[in-house]
């Protein structure tokens, strides 16, 4: 079932952000299956994020809105699928997690992400 970490996994999952995604560990149930996912909204002012982590053995998750700054997600198969539903989606994190882990598996998560350009 999908879970959010309480804050005590936050930590250990903050002292583990030098290490790329494949190389981290579940604070739950020890597998090295942390996945993430990010869908940018773009606001009045600068596009923010809301960052998916999640493990794909437990299903325990985080989620946290921030700013993307100049960073930019190149690809996104949750909106090409689901479009303008995709806040019914997010309202049910089981669903969102089984959707997130069916990318995973045919290979569109995780997303390629680059530096969006000057001027934009
Ligand atoms: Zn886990």
């Amino acid at each position: 079932m999908a879970r959010p970490y309480d804050q005590h996994h936050g930590e250990a999952l903050r002292a583990q952000l030098h290490l790329p995604l494949p190389e981290r560990t579940c604070p739950i149930c020890g597998h090295m299956t942390m996945r993430a996912y990010h869908h940018t909204k773009y606001g009045r002012t600068e596009p923010a994020w809301i960052n998916y982590l999640w493990c794909g053995n437990c299903h325990a998750y985080s989620s946290s809105f921030t700013g993307a700054g100049r960073k930019m997600v190149e690809s996104d198969p949750l909106l090409e699928q689901y479009g303008d539903r995709i806040a019914e989606v997010f309202r049910d994190p089981e669903r969102l997690l089984e959707i997130l882990d069916g990318y995973w598996k045919a290979g569109k998560l995780p997303q390629v992400i680059s530096r969006r350009p000057r001027g934009r």
